[in-house]
């Protein structure tokens, strides 16, 4: 398999290639050349497959330039109980109806991030190994996916993990989840000033290409096409435990911030998996609800941008998207690279021709929004009717899917995260607190390593640098 800019830079590069990369040098997003197909006499061998099993033979549809023993080795270490709790290791729990829920975050940071971030770990542990190169991830976190980062990463050879994060403005539990890891290779950066603040540091100093080589920097942001991949299985493991023939249809319903997640869904449909609607479901920051209502991509400043109490979706912009569109419009790289690096810098966003609208319908894709008091209302009601407490993600993404749920089509809501997370919104809703999974609980009395600097991109390099080798 070859991968291919959404821009339309064409040289052809293997999947290790692109493993360790972020964007295109064109500033597009990395794409297979085409989707494998799936037809039902495979999709009749793959039920019933354990998850691991699955995962093999999904990803190597897609890469072709690692050992099949050494692939399988890789999957078989990532999604076992041991890492996500359960042998389905995305399982079931039945609502009502054809509704359920698809537990993604039984994973060690309880959020749907560690289901491809953990296989993300071994795959770079093994392909700095095969080069003999090492790499510093360097990255920003308000929470969710710092945390994912470091678990993925600790204790990973030949890579070193540089997270920062707003001191003092996180969590206690995000805090004690990240700070009390003891691994060499984990350091966290707290940095006195807000999130953004963080962000601009990782910003300042990736724009400085000599430093970069020199210290060989990486990241591991949303946009990596691995990610994406390791969440394609899980819809074909969610797909399966739903059905019972492999002509039936399944619609998923997906909380959504950077459009990571539910273009797996899209990738997963245009492989051939029977998916009838793939429901997007935003909070108040609402742009792909926008777009999906409209046909217009308007990107928000940051004034615009809410906090919510689903924090994890609250973005100004997707930085998944442009794959979307890509595909959308038949694949055109200079249609999209009008679209993503012209009008968007340009105006601030797009908004399609009514005839590429059009066809938004042809790809399964509705959408809906959720407030802070569905997400309140939606938790509350989950936990009377079924027992069951889900977080405000999860809440976000049931409210949309009951507005879409279809007579004789099974809908399953992707769970991104478990309620221990959102203590706070939680008691708001049930006036009590989280359940929390045995290992977390008394995180926030361990011993924490951590190391405060001041707001300073320089004062970041020279701990970098004195950190490194
Ligand atoms: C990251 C995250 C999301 C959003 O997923 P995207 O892939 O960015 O759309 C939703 N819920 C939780 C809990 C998350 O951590």
């Amino acid at each position: 398999m070859k991968y291919l800019s959404t821009r339309g830079d064409k040289t052809p590069l293997g999947f290790s290639d692109i493993l360790l990369e972020g964007l295109a040098p064109d500033g597009g997003l990395y794409l297979p050349a085409h989707y494998p197909q799936v037809d039902a006499p495979t999709l009749a061998r793959w039920r019933g497959l354990p998850y691991a099993e699955l995962a093999f033979e999904i990803l190597s549809l897609y890469i072709d330039d690692i050992p099949a023993a050494d692939l399988n080795r890789l999957v078989h270490a990532t999604y076992n109980v041991q890492t996500f709790g359960s042998t389905a290791i995305t399982p079931l729990t039945r609502l009502e109806g054809g509704l359920s829920l698809q537990a993604l975050s039984n994973g060690p940071t309880l959020a749907f991030k560690d289901m491809a971030m953990q296989l993300l770990g071994r795959l770079f542990e093994y392909e700095l190994g095969r080069r003999g190169e090492e790499l510093n991830i360097l990255g920003a976190t308000s929470g969710d996916t710092g945390s994912a980062a470091e678990y993925a990463m600790r204790g990973k050879k030949g890579i070193r993990v540089f997270m920062l994060s707003p001191h003092g403005r996180m969590s206690p539990f995000q805090q004690a989840q990240m700070f009390s890891l003891q691994d060499a290779n984990i350091h966290n950066l707290a940095i006195e000033g807000v999130f953004d603040d963080c962000q601009d540091i990782v910003k300042a100093i990736g724009n400085k290409l000599d430093f970069k080589r020199r210290w060989r920097i990486g990241t591991v942001n949303s946009i990596n096409w691995a990610r994406l991949l390791a969440q394609v299985v899980y819809y074909f493991a969610g797909y399966f435990q739903a059905t019972t023939s492999d002509t039936q249809r399944v619609d998923f319903a997906v909380p959504s911030g950077n459009f990571g997640n539910i273009c797996a869904g899209h990738v997963a449909r245009s492989m051939g998996l029977p998916i009838g609607q793939l429901v997007l479901a935003t909070n108040e920051n609402d742009v792909l609800d926008e777009f999906f209502r409209s046909g217009s991509y308007r990107v928000r400043g940051s004034a615009e941008t809410l906090e919510t109490s689903s924090p994890s979706m609250d973005i100004s912009k997707a930085s998944n998207f442009e794959r979307f569109i890509f595909d959308l419009l038949q694949r055109d790289a200079a249609r999209t690279a009008v679209l993503f690096a012209t009008a968007l810098s340009r105006d601030g966003g797009f908004t399609l021709a009514p005839a590429e609208f059009e066809r938004v319908a042809g790809f399964g894709f509705v959408s809906g929004k959720s407030t802070h008091a569905d997400r309140v209302a939606t938790i509350r009601d989950t936990w009377q009717r079924f027992g069951v407490m889900i977080d405000t993600h999860t809440a976000d993404g049931l409210k949309v899917a009951r507005q879409h749920v279809r007579q004789g089509t099974p809908m399953l809501v992707l769970e991104t995260a478990l309620p221990a997370k959102f203590a706070a919104t939680i008691h708001e809703a049930l006036g009590r607190e989280p359940e929390r999974p045995a290992a977390l609980r008394g995180i926030e009395d361990l011993p924490r390593r951590f190391t405060v600097l001041p707001a300073d991109a320089a004062q970041v390099e020279r701990y970098i640098e004195t950190h490194c080798g």
